[in-house]
């Protein structure tokens, strides 16, 4: 993998980097969508000109918030970029949040506009005098708001700026390959930074069409791959994909590279996948916070269970002083702290100024990084450090095993005691009596229970926070 130094990033509006690697012919499709219609670069281009030009009329000055909450559409993208290019803030909001919840967002965020039906937003710019060009941003100008998922406490806005997601871009369009010729299958929500940034900044900076789905369908993925050359997905698209035998080696022939992330790829599911196409997924790590952190490279080995290497742009350290701490980053990819907390953003950088993830990893001698877990994860049983993920690689080997999810719950002896959630079926007995062959005796689960399913949110992590409220009497 190719790496270059850590160097500062680029000035100039997201929005002008962007557009500099749409294709010469702006009549190629950018967004192929599901019902044989197809957005061409040429289109997006005017719509994005003409939005900007109403959010600007509307009195949408530099470094407001333009909030968006709606269903996937090419036109969310076009307010997006829209945004970008009249130099203000983009807050997406996922979907699914309530009445209730959106009114917090809106609240902290303060946006000026708030758009939930981007397909009309765009349609009425029609009239407006387009922007011609984009507003001047400096490298740490706020490009966006993104809202972190949240799983304790207040959800906290990372704030990312044109730089940080521009250094980002560049390394990943170089690190993966992108170019012209590619086709990138999107089935991702564009409310999250996989879907918004990671996935569409490599296409538009190559200048590629993508096949834009609004979810993801086992009928239309399928039918997506017969044109795309690289799929990114969060780990349940590629088990969803495995679970049907439609998905074969054929069918997953014209992909050069299969992409997953925001949530830990099993190797069980990198093994599978590797049997039933011959193709190894390329797993890569991220967060709201940082994007992408480190890669798997395109070219040379990919491990199962390692995240790969830092992305250029990233320096990367174990905190802690021990081989397995918490992951450390800086540099100019990184975000610039959480608005309006700047006493939450103090806390979470060191004094050299790096970023504190909360996940927890190590580095090997030939500096692949590895993650076992979050660090609220971690359970303390009996004054021993029972990390999670060690307990679940061998939970996740057992027959009829799935997946498993170690947690903690509160026990009177031992502060917290170690109990399984496993998705699949087997023998809680025979499950413990293997499970102690290869492990500590502190490290075994005290309980395993079976479950059809594990909650998981929007983007695929299982959401251990819900299965500790259900589980929190059980050995109380
Ligand atoms: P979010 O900010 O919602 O994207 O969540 C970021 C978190 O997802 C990270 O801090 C990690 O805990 C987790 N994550 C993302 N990618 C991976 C991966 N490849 N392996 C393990 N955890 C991951």
């Amino acid at each position: 993998m190719s790496r270059s130094p850590a160097s500062d990033p680029p000035e100039g509006n997201l929005y002008d980097r962007l557009s500099a690697g749409f294709p010469a012919d702006r009549t190629k499709p950018c967004f192929l969508l599901s019902d044989g219609r197809a957005i061409s670069y040429g289109e997006l281009e005017a719509q994005v000109g003409r939005t900007a030009g109403r959010l600007v009329a509307e009195g949408v000055q530099p470094g407001d918030r333009v909030a968006l909450q709606a269903e996937k559409t090419p036109e969310a993208i076009v307010v997006y970029l829209a945004t970008l290019k009249a130099g203000a803030v983009f807050l997406p909001l996922n979907s699914a949040y309530t009445r209730a919840e959106v009114d917090y967002f809106l609240g902290d965020a303060e946006p000026r506009v708030f758009i939930t039906d981007p397909p009309a937003y765009v349609r009425d710019a029609e009239g407006y005098e387009p922007l011609a060009a984009a507003v001047p941003r400096a490298a740490s100008d706020l490009a966006s708001l993104i809202y972190t998922s949240g799983t304790t406490g207040r959800s906290k806005g990372a704030m990312l700026s044109h730089g940080a997601l521009a250094t980002n871009a560049v390394a990943l369009h170089a690190a993966w390959g992108f170019t012209g010729d590619d086709v990138l299958l999107h089935a991702l929500p564009v409310f999250h930074v996989h879907g918004l940034f990671v996935a569409l900044h490599c296409a538009l900076l190559s200048g590629c069409s993508m096949v834009w789905l609004p979810r993801f369908n086992d009928a239309e993925v399928l039918a997506g791959l017969a044109r795309a050359t690289v799929m990114m997905g969060v780990p349940t698209f590629y088990t969803r994909l495995l679970a049907n035998p439609a998905f074969t080696r054929e069918a997953a022939s014209h992909v050069r590279v299969f992409i997953s992330g925001s949530a830990p790829l099993l190797p069980s599911t990198f093994a599978e996948f590797e049997a039933r196409t011959g193709q190894r997924i390329l797993e890569r790590y991220g967060m709201s916070e940082a994007v992408i952190i480190t890669t798997n490279p395109l070219d040379g080995d990919r491990v199962p269970g390692s995240v790969g290497y830092p992305l250029p742009g990233v320096e990367l350290r174990i905190g802690g002083g021990e081989e397995t701490g918490v992951i450390e980053i800086r540099g100019p990819s990184v975000f610039g702290g959480y608005w309006r907390m700047p006493e939450k953003t103090a806390q979470e950088f060191t004094a050299d100024g790096f970023f504190v993830t909360g996940d927890v990893g190590r580095v090997d001698p030939d500096g692949r990084v590895w993650i076992s877990g979050r660090a609220k994860d971690l359970i303390i049983s009996g004054g021993y450090n029972v990390y999670p993920k060690e307990v679940e690689l061998v939970l996740d080997e057992l027959p009829g095993v799935v997946e498993s999810a170690v947690i903690g719950v509160p026990h009177a002896d031992f502060g917290e005691a170690v109990v399984a959630v496993v998705q699949g079926q087997g023998d809680e007995t025979a499950m413990v009596a293997e499970a102690r062959r290869q492990l500590a005796a502190y490290k075994v689960p005290k309980r395993v229970i079976f479950v059809d399913e594990l909650p998981r949110n929007a983007m695929g992590k299982v959401q251990k926070n819900l299965l500790r409220e259900r589980y929190a009497g059980l050995l109380a």
